[in-house]
C-alpha cells in the first residue's frame, strides 16, 4: 500500500489516529455534560442535548479544539475534568508498534495536530508519544486549524517538507481534503478512530484499521 522509499516525511494526526478517540468522545458526550450539570446544579436530561449541540456547532474551528475557550464559555475547568477520566487516554490498537517501527524506518515524523497545548501536555505525559516524534506542530500555535490551507503553509515554513514525498495519516477526512488541496501526495485514513464505535465502511481515502497494514511484510525464519 505504501512505498516507504518514497516517504521522506510522515505527518501523523494524534486523536483518533495514534490515540484512541474513545477518550475524547466519552469526555465531550458523556463526562462533560454530566459534570457540567453537577457543577452548575442543572438537570442533566434537559441540558445534555443543547450543550452537545452548542459544542458540535464549533466543529472544525480553532475554538472547537481550545480547552481555554470551553473552560471560559462553560465556566468549568476542562483540564481538571479531563484528568478525572485520564485512564481512558491510550494508543489505538498497534499505534505504538507502528511508531517504534517508523523510528527505525527513517522518515521524519511530525505530529500535525489540532489539539491545543493543554490537550497535548496531558496526552504526551500519559503516553510518552513525543519520544517518537521529530516535531510537534499544533494548529493552536499557528492560529489556523488543519481544515484550512493556512495550516499547511505555516507547517511548510516551520518544518519544510516536500508534498510529493509526504504521507499524512489522519482520521478526519475534511483535514485530508485540505491536505490534498495543498498537494500532499499520500493520504491515509483510519477505519476505527474510536475503539468503542463501529468501523466506518465508506471512506473517501485508503483506510486502515491497524497500522500493520501499512508496513512491509517481513519474512521470518
Ligand atoms: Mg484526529
Amino acid at each position: 500500500m505504501i512505498d516507504w522509499n518514497q516517504v521522506e516525511t510522515l505527518l501523523l494526526d494524534m486523536d483518533g489516529t495514534l490515540l484512541d478517540l474513545h477518550f475524547d468522545s466519552h469526555f465531550w458526550l458523556e463526562h462533560l455534560p454530566r459534570r457540567y450539570a453537577e457543577l452548575h446544579k442543572l438537570d442533566l436530561q434537559s441540558i445534555r442535548d443543547p450543550l452537545i449541540q452548542s459544542i458540535m456547532a464549533e466543529q472544525g474551528q480553532l475554538s472547537w479544539y481550545s480547552l481555554d475557550y470551553w473552560s471560559e464559555r462553560l465556566q468549568v475547568d476542562i483540564v481538571a475534568l479531563k484528568k478525572e477520566i485520564q485512564h481512558l487516554i491510550g494508543f489505538r490498537v498497534d499505534a505504538l508498534d507502528f511508531l517504534q517501527w517508523v523510528k527505525n524506518a527513517h522518515p521524519r515524523v511530525i505530529l500535525a495536530t489540532n489539539a491545543d497545548r493543554k490537550s497535548l501536555a496531558l496526552k504526551l505525559e500519559l503516553t510518552g508519544l513525543d519520544e517518537y516524534l521529530d516535531a510537534i506542530v499544533s494548529s493552536a500555535d499557528i492560529g489556523i486549524p488543519k481544515e484550512e490551507q493556512g495550516y499547511w503553509q505555516a507547517l511548510q515554513t516551520l518544518e519544510p517538507f516536500n508534498p510529493a514525498t509526504t504521507l499524512l495519516i489522519d482520521d478526519n477526512e475534511t483535514v485530508l481534503d485540505s491536505a490534498r488541496r495543498y498537494g500532499i501526495a499520500q493520504l491515509i485514513t483510519i477505519t476505527q478512530p474510536d475503539s468503542q464505535s463501529p468501523q466506518r465502511q465508506l471512506t473517501q481515502y485508503p483506510a486502515v484499521t491497524r497500522f500493520a497494514e501499512l508496513q512491509p511484510v517481513t519474512k521470518e525464519g
